[in-house]
């Protein structure tokens, strides 16, 4: 039976079974926080950022007085002068997270998720400070620490009567005089929080010293600001303009968890839009709309996105004002990242400022239009590809109900992909091998391939073949039949509504492409890439 539900365990195992997501280096165990894309997930993934690329560089949408925006591309280093760290502020402890360790299991914790839940009578001061039993557990909320400490039965019988669970997070329980117990193996001998920086470190050149130090980026936005001046002296470009880049990024996160949602090497997709000051908040309403409506317009649907302005006290250092779009993954009872569009400080201590004074280089813009000099303020939507591409994987899983071959009820899966973001754009198959089918199917699918990923199939029943691109994701499925012969004619079959109508067999490849372009089928518009 088909169930409602989308379930993390269905997404993992079909991204396992049809070679979109794999563990990484799996034959040795894997190594935690990485992932492997398999043959389906790189098209889903080039699809993701071929879409981005096209909708935010090459074709952005029109700004909010409907004028024409410019956004330029770069592609930066992945290792950069250590200076430009020092500077962003990603060596200082604002890009750290304070973790506790271990000394007996050497388990390493997030300081701020570990939570001490005790037993203990709250009207007895003298208990209250020396409980008989305290456990430590990773949570997230109160709710979810007094959730998973649990004791058994005969434990819970021997507390003094008027006992209570009680929890609180570690920095206030050792206030309390609570012993420090490890969430891993029990001991009562975690060690007071450090911070940790999330750089990944590494030797430029052959000697490790502390002179030959760099880092791993973990974030590409610094790539844009440092050529910031490049791009101005080059390009002819004015304010209002974007510098945008897509790229990995690297981040030792301590505790990786939901699948591919925090990795330790992920990519972004990020731009910097540089503006005048005076119109800096026009620009963040309208890139924090735009960017929603990109994923709706790829079909993501708008009742699991939303649009979060973050508090005060979560905003990172450099930012002025941030809304973040979230996505109710299914992981989750709440939504979570997906994007934060952040209007970033542009005083003498951040980004394009920073770099001037640290770097002793004049990055100001000259404004001929005001005669003015000054630094543009900036308008930063940062996304992940691999969150967007786990983000279309869960929106896209659905299973039905269906009559299968032999008359027995069976659950279709297929993956409701928009037609841009499919690995696959089209599979072609002849009916049967003989009478000639597969040499008509052919001819049509090196047609299409010769522009989109196709796939061609002849093994097999047919409701097999349609059922393994179904869970592929692929849009069409172009059959070759015994009309075929007769009028030229072949069914296209369509994965999200099993509708079939018979089209004349010239015009497969432009069916796929008026489906990408967006176009009504038959109506070839403006070429668009997919
Ligand atoms: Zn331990």
């Amino acid at each position: 039976m088909a169930s409602d539900e989308t379930t993390m365990d269905k997404i993992v195992s079909l991204c396992k079974r049809r070679g979109f997501i794999f563990p990484s280096s799996e034959i040795y165990g894997g190594i935690n926080g990485f992932w492997d894309y398999g043959p389906l997930g790189v098209e889903l993934k080039r699809n993701i950022k071929d879409a981005w690329w096209h909708d935010m560089v090459v074709c952005p949408p029109p700004g909010p007085g409907g004028q024409e925006i410019t956004i330029v591309g770069v592609d930066c280093a992945l290792i950069m002068n250590p200076r430009v760290w020092e500077t962003s502020g990603h060596l200082s402890e604002g890009f750290a997270d304070p973790m506790v360790d271990c000394r007996s299991c050497k388990g390493r914790f997030r300081a701020d998720k570990v939570w001490l839940v005790a037993w203990v009578i709250k009207d007895d001061p003298e208990n209250y400070r020396n409980p008989p039993v305290v456990k430590g557990v990773e949570a997230e909320s109160e709710q979810e620490a007094l959730g998973q400490a649990t004791l058994s039965k005969s434990k819970e019988k021997k507390l003094p009567d008027g006992s209570e669970k009680v929890a609180a997070p570690l920095e206030n329980a050792r206030g309390i005089g609570w012993p420090p117990v490890c969430p891993g193996c029990g001991a009562p001998d975690l060690t007071p929080p450090r911070a940790f920086n999330l750089m990944f470190k590494t030797y430029v050149g052959a000697l490790e010293e502390s002179s030959s130090v760099a880092y791993l980026r973990p974030e590409t936005a610094q790539g844009m600001f440092v050529n910031f001046k490049n791009i101005v002296d080059t390009q002819r470009v004015r304010v209002p303009f974007g510098i945008a880049q897509i790229g990995k990024a690297f981040r030792n996160e301590i505790n990786p968890r939901n699948f591919t949602f925090r990795s330790r090497e992920f990519e972004q997709m990020e731009m910097e839009f540089f503006c005048r000051p005076d119109t800096a908040r026009e620009w963040y309403d309208f890139w924090c709309d735009a960017r929603l409506k990109w994923y709706t317009d790829l079909w993501i649907s708008p009742d699991k996105l939303r649009q979060r302005v973050q508090d005060d006290d979560e905003r990172a250092h450099y930012s002025v004002a941030t809304t973040d779009i979230e996505y109710l993954y299914p992981f989750s009872d709440e939504p979570q990242e997906l994007e934060g569009v952040a209007h970033r400080n542009v005083d003498a201590n951040h980004d394009v400022g920073a770099h001037q004074k640290a770097s002793g280089k004049d990055l100001t813009y000259y404004d001929d239009e005001a005669k003015q000099r000054y630094h543009p303020h900036v308008i930063e939507p940062a996304s992940g590809v691999d969150r967007f591409a786990l983000v279309a994987l869960c929106e896209a899983y659905h299973e039905q109900d269906i009559v299968g071959a032999k008359g027995k009820p069976e659950t279709r899966v297929f993956m409701r992909l928009h037609p841009r973001l499919a690995p696959i754009k089209a599979a072609v198959f002849p009916l049967v091998k003989r009478d000639g089918m597969p040499e008509r199917a052919l001819a049509i699918y090196h047609a299409i391939r010769r522009h989109y990923p196709a796939f061609y199939d002849e093994k097999g029943a047919i409701g097999r073949r349609y059922a393994r691109q179904d869970e592929a994701g692929t849009p069409f499925c172009f059959t070759v039949d015994g009309q075929t012969a007769q009028d030229g004619t072949v069914t296209v079959r369509w994965r999200d509504t099993l509708e079939q109508e018979r089209i004349d067999a010239s015009r497969c490849l432009d069916y796929v492409r008026d489906q990408l372009t967006g176009d009504p089928p038959g109506t070839r518009g403006a070429e668009r890439t997919p």
